[in-house]
Order: C-alpha cells, then sequence, then structure tokens
C-alpha cells in the first residue's frame, strides 16, 4: 500500500476505502508503518473527519488488531465505563469496586493520560506495585475470582489503539470525534461486555467543548456500541471544572480511597453514583435506579467497596497498605498554598490550565518517552460560585521542588478567576440512549 496517497486522498476530504483501513491498521501495528505517516493521516483525520463507514471500518481494524477477553461459560454480567478525559476524574477508581462489589463484574481496562487529561493507569501505578499489564488469561482468572480487574491494553487487546493513543497525544489530533470513538470503542469492545456506560466530559476542559460536539460523540459511540452487540448508555457531565478536589496521579488515588471511605467531595460522588446506576440497569443487577442507587450508597457506608478494591490491589501486586495509611503513595517534597488574591466570587477554575500544569511539573507526557512523578499535583478545593475573601486558602500545589511549587502557584493564579459573580453550571446534563436524549438539568 502507498501511504503517501492515501494520506493525500484523506487531506483532500475523499474517505478511504474499508479495506485500506484494515491494511493501514495491519501495517501500523506490525511495525510496517512509520509513526511519521501515520501522524500525517492522523491529522488529515481532525480535519476531514470520517464517513460512517470508515469509521465502522478503522474501529473494527482496531478490534482485530489483537485479541478479545472471552468469557465463554461466564455467568455474572459484565460492565464497564469509559470516560472521554478529563482533570481530577478519578471515578473509575471508586465505581469499579464499587460495582463489582454489587455482584457485577467490571473488566475494567483504562488508558494513561492524554493531552492535558489524566488516565487511569497512570493513577493505579501510583501505588508500589500495582500492575496494570495483566495478561487476557489473568484477567479471566481474577474477573472469575474477584469480579473486577483495572488493566491496561495488554499487547493483546486493541494494541493498534495502544499505538495510536501514545501517538494522538503527542501530535496534537487527539480532538477528533471518530479518532476518539474509535479509539475508546475499540478498547471496550474487546472486552467481552453485556453493557458499556460513557462518561462524555462537556466544557472548557473536555477534548470536545461545545455540548453539541458531546452529544454527537456520545452517539457516535453508543452506535458503535449497539451495532457490535454492546447496548451502550452515555451521561454528559460538567467538565469546565476539575471533578473533586485532587488533580494529579497519588493524589487522586487517595481522595478515591476517601471517597470509598464515605468521605469524597460532593460533586465526585455524584457523577460516579449516577454512572454506577447506570451499569447496575444495563446488568439488569437493580429493578429500576432508585435501587441501584441504595445498593450503591450500601456498598460504600457497608465497606465493601473497599475491600473490593484491596482484594484488587492486592491481586494485582500493588501495597494495600495505601487503603489505611495514604502516605506509602509518592509524597511531593514541596507544598505551598495558593490564596485568593482579592475578594469576589469564582467564576472559574480552568481544567485545561489545571491539566497542563500537572504535565509541567512533571505529573504528565510531553513525549511518548517521558517517565511521571506521580506525587505531583493540586488539592482545589475551590469551586465556581464560592464567595471567597483575600487571603483566604484556596488550593494548594505539590512540587518536586520551590521550582515546581513557584511554577504551580503560577498556574492557580491562571486557572482560579475571581471576579464578582460567577456560579456552577450544573454536573450532569444529559443522558443518551440509542434512542433517546433526556435532559437533566
Ligand atoms: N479516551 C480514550 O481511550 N481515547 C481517546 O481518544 C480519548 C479518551
Amino acid at each position: 500500500m502507498v501511504i503517501p496517497s492515501l494520506i493525500g486522498h484523506k487531506r483532500d476530504g475523499h474517505a478511504l476505502q474499508p479495506a485500506e483501513w484494515g491494511e493501514l491498521i495491519r501495517e501500523y501495528t506490525a511495525g510496517r508503518v512509520p509513526d511519521y505517516q501515520m501522524s500525517a493521516l492522523l491529522m488529515a483525520v481532525v480535519w476531514r473527519g470520517l464517513t460512517p463507514e470508515e469509521l465502522a471500518a478503522l474501529t473494527d481494524a482496531m478490534i482485530d488488531s489483537g485479541d478479545r477477553l472471552r468469557f465463554d461459560g461466564f455467568a455474572q454480567p459484565r460492565v464497564d465505563k469509559h470516560s472521554t478525559g478529563g482533570v481530577g476524574d478519578k471515578v473509575s477508581l471508586l465505581l469499579a469496586p464499587m460495582v463489582a462489589s454489587c455482584g457485577v463484574a467490571v473488566p475494567m481496562m483504562s488508558g494513561r493520560g492524554l493531552g492535558h487529561t489524566g488516565g487511569t493507569l497512570d493513577k493505579l501505578e501510583s501505588i508500589a506495585g500495582f500492575r496494570t499489564g495483566l495478561t487476557l488469561a489473568e484477567t479471566r482468572a481474577q474477573i472469575e475470582r474477584l469480579g473486577c480487574a483495572m488493566i491496561g491494553q495488554t499487547p493483546e487487546i486493541a494494541p493498534a489503539d495502544k499505538r495510536l493513543y501514545a501517538l494522538r497525544d503527542v501530535t496534537g489530533t487527539v480532538e477528533s470525534i471518530p479518532l476518539i470513538a474509535a479509539s475508546i470503542m475499540s478498547k471496550k469492545l474487546a472486552e467481552g461486555l453485556n453493557g458499556l456506560v460513557l462518561d462524555v466530559k462537556t466544557g472548557s476542559g473536555a477534548f470536545l467543548p461545545e455540548p453539541a460536539r458531546a452529544l454527537e460523540l456520545a452517539q457516535t459511540m453508543i452506535g458503535l456500541g449497539q451495532v457490535r452487540g454492546c447496548p451502550t448508555v452515555a451521561l454528559l457531565t460538567a467538565m469546565d471544572r476539575p471533578l473533586g478536589r485532587a488533580c494529579g496521579n497519588a493524589l487522586e488515588v487517595e481522595e478515591a480511597i476517601e471517597g470509598l471511605r464515605g468521605d469524597g467531595p460532593a460533586d465526585l460522588m455524584e457523577v460516579t453514583y449516577a454512572l454506577g446506576v447506570e451499569m447496575l440497569l444495563l446488568a439488569g443487577a437493580s429493578p429500576n435506579a432508585a435501587a441501584a442507587r441504595q445498593r450503591l450508597e450500601e456498598s460504600v457506608t457497608s465497606g465493601r467497596a473497599l475491600q473490593k478494591l484491596a482484594g484488587v490491589i492486592e491481586a494485582q501486586g500493588g501495597n494495600p497498605a495505601v487503603l489505611d495509611d495514604p502516605s506509602v503513595l509518592p509524597q511531593a517534597a514541596e507544598v505551598e498554598v495558593f490564596r485568593a488574591p482579592r475578594d469576589g466570587v469564582i467564576a472559574a477554575v480552568e481544567p485545561r490550565r489545571i491539566g497542563r500544569a500537572i504535565i509541567e511539573l512533571g505529573g504528565g507526557r510531553r513525549t511518548i518517552e517521558d517517565q511521571i512523578d506521580p506525587s505531583v499535583g493540586f488539592v482545589i478545593p475551590a469551586k465556581p460560585g464560592d464567595r471567597v475573601k483575600a487571603g483566604e486558602p484556596l488550593a494548594s500545589v505539590f512540587a518536586r521542588d520551590e521550582a515546581g511549587a513557584a511554577l504551580g502557584l503560577k498556574a492557580l493564579g491562571e486557572a482560579i478567576v475571581i471576579k464578582n459573580a460567577g456560579k456552577l453550571t450544573p454536573l450532569i446534563t444529559h443522558r443518551v440512549t440509542a434512542d433517546s436524549v433526556t435532559e437533566l438539568a
């Protein structure tokens, strides 16, 4: 195949044939198409989009680049959740053990940080020893035993997405509905699920900030799922401010554990419960939303969800002491408090600025090869709409050294906007299914 002519064809706004997508993805996965050519093609897709036939062919080729989790003879229903990416979004860390402790299997497969957003795998790996690279056989065995595994893409699952995801992260090619849809759905459809719940972010910190584009992304992914036998539901949730308070890998693990102890921030818990309700309903594990919510709340108050997380951490080689003693997580050397520079109302806590600052502090990647420092980040209790007084503490920066702390304080000064007025936008705005869009706020 002549890659430059495929790139030119796509650049000029023409569709590639399904067979061309198939061959391209096979050749790329086999290492016979270089990253520089794939980057150019990805950029052409960002600009030109994909037809529905191209999207279906790309998604199927990405699924077929690897193997699938097989659950023949396994009676328990299996559901998963995936977020389109945000800042402070540690929902998966709470949700997987909560839902699994309600008797629904969760083979949760996540990604690394992408662009300015954090990734569940990077967060989990801030727990010493935690192994996200389970084989399919290990994953299936753990699901049978514990009902939950939290893994990354092994070389066996959608390896094409693994490479493309890392490449998009560093080539400015994340923000595209078909590329995001194919990336997420290729992983999820290889998991052998009975249902999938999507958390599609909207607002300035989302890859697709405008609600209409978020809705289009949700419907695109739902369409891919339905046709491939995986009933899919999406919630559109706010990412115009960080979710919860902690932003940064180890800090987010600590906050997730607090959530499972019943002490999580209200916004984090609300999104987690709402997504969990959809998972239990898709699994047929609860008769209605109210019953599902009650079961999930009980999983927290009874301690069952926390116990489930302990089991997963232990099974995957991590140090379960983290559940009782967060100080075993990597600790930043410098912690500085950011104070309100004036009286007023918080008008914005800009998630993109916070996400980029985490990368600058060393907590995210600038190149594929970068090693990340899990200890750095921010804790930002302040939310839009809060009235504040000059000098009041609004947030903390966690950095490796004084220079990092100074950089973090500067970022907070830019991200936290204080004006005379400001308000919190609704957290969960839409529920989207294959045949309906319900406005919730
Ligand atoms: N999450 C993914 O898995 N892929 C994307 O492209 C964006 C978010």
